[in-house]
């Protein structure tokens, strides 16, 4: 439509806020960003709110948020330009070409780089709002795919991490999440594969092995396994398979696997027994990172209208527990990883210190794990270097450049 991304909202004629709502505190922080938004944008800007507040308030949101000029959900998507363009009078000339030719803008830095696969989930699990804002699962083709992550990579791209709700879902024909892994770790000149979000279940011995052979791919996954104790599993609808034998096999199959989960307590019905499994998963696994959520009884889910509804403070008493266990089995992990030689992607200046860089190793999602703090000589950002870790912390390491 002729329009060119800024990074100044205060100098944007279109500002699109896009979304999250799956729990209260995300929308109540959609919320406040949509607030900010309209309090630097000019007086004759737009603004458009999207994704899933939207799905989750629709008109209600319309008539409490004045400030938004164009409420739409996702499903409306295909009508997004048309309903833009009724906003304005006149447009800058468009760009050459059809719309489906544009390039993304990555909101990214430069050296790295989501890739979504797939949208919605045909999972139902009992606390979750995402398949009512989503929708069921949609894959993207391989083509398309391969594609996208061929340009991302001849734009300078060195990691690419491949995002869905349930990532291990993606299907095409007879070609499953290995295939595509591997197609796309051919298409082009970058270093780092990474995948987020595998349900547990569907890590077959098949698939795992078949993923530990794809080059570029790091031995790192994303497991949310939510909780430990059967009867919870099953309350929550998920699968009730043994997690910490799955998280044994895994290892088995894929050497150096680093390993990431996120656990809920205080789902309705959970007993100190059930939260003392959780402890007992946490202890045994030694996973690499660990997420720990309260649960949060969202309006539209089953799981919020369940008896035995667990009071704030037993809840924050087991996150603070899990998290407690979980620092001193990082930092010990952490140590036995100080003397080793590392290839790491420079992420940019500390928060603390210009004067200090950081980076991620291979056994570090971007956003989400902790970060490797170089000391001595600095790198510069963007750049894969080889580091010997020098130092370890709870969650982050230092490391000096070889
Ligand atoms: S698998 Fe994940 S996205 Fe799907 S319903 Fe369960 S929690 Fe929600």
């Amino acid at each position: 439509m002729g329009f060119l991304p800024t990074l100044d909202p205060s100098s944007a004629d279109l500002i699109i806020v896009n979304t999250c709502a799956f729990i209260g505190a995300a929308a109540r922080e959609a919320v406040a960003a949509v607030l900010e938004a309209a309090e630097v944008k000019k007086p004759e800007a737009h603004l458009v709110v999207v994704g899933c507040l939207a799905s989750r308030y629709g008109r209600e949101l319309a008539t409490n948020l004045p400030e938004a000029s164009l409420v739409m959900v996702p499903a409306d998507y295909h009508g997004f330009t048309r309903a833009v363009a009724d906003l304005f009078d006149q447009f800058p000339p468009p760009p050459k070409g059809p719309f489906e030719t544009w390039e993304r803008q990555p909101g990214t830095p430069p050296w790295r780089a989501w890739l979504k696969v797939a949208e919605g989930c045909n999972h139902r699990c009992a606390y979750c709002l995402i398949p009512s804002l989503r929708g069921p699962l949609v894959t993207r083709n391989m083509d398309s795919l391969v594609k996208e992550a061929a340009s991302l990579a001849e734009s300078g791209v060195l990691e690419i991490t491949l995002v869905a709700q349930d990532l291990t879902a993606w299907r095409e024909g007879d070609k499953n999440l290995a295939d595509l892994a591997q197609a796309i770790a051919q298409c082009g000149d970058f270093s780092w594969l990474r995948l987020m979000y595998s349900y547990p279940e569907r890590l077959t011995s098949p698939l795992v092995k078949a993923l530990a052979q794809v080059p570029k791919l790091v031995p790192y996954l994303d497991v949310p396994l939510q909780h430990a104790s059967p009867e919870i599993l099953r309350r929550m609808g998920r699968s009730g398979s043994d997690p910490l034998a799955l998280i044994g096999r895994l290892r088995s199959w894929w050497p150096n696997l680093a390993l990431r989960t996120t656990l809920m307590v205080g789902f309705p019905g959970e007993t100190e027994e059930d939260y003392d499994q959780v402890v007992r998963l946490v202890e045994e696994g030694a996973f690499d990172h660990v997420g720990v959520f309260k649960f949060s009884p969202e309006d539209g889910t089953e799981a919020a209208t369940f008896t035995g509804q667990v009071p704030q403070a037993i809840k924050e008493r087991r996150r603070r527990g899990l998290l407690a266990r979980q620092r001193r089995i990082s930092l010990a992990l952490n140590r036995a990883r100080v003397g080793t030689e590392r290839d790491i992607l420079v992420e940019g200046p500390s928060d603390d210190s210009e004067l200090v860089m950081t980076g991620r190793a291979e056994f570090q999602a971007p956003e989400v794990d902790g970060l490797i703090y170089f000391d001595g000589q600095q790198p510069q950002s963007g750049q894969m270097v080889k580091a010997r870790l020098t130092k370890a912390g709870h969650y982050d390491l230092a490391a000096t450049l070889i």
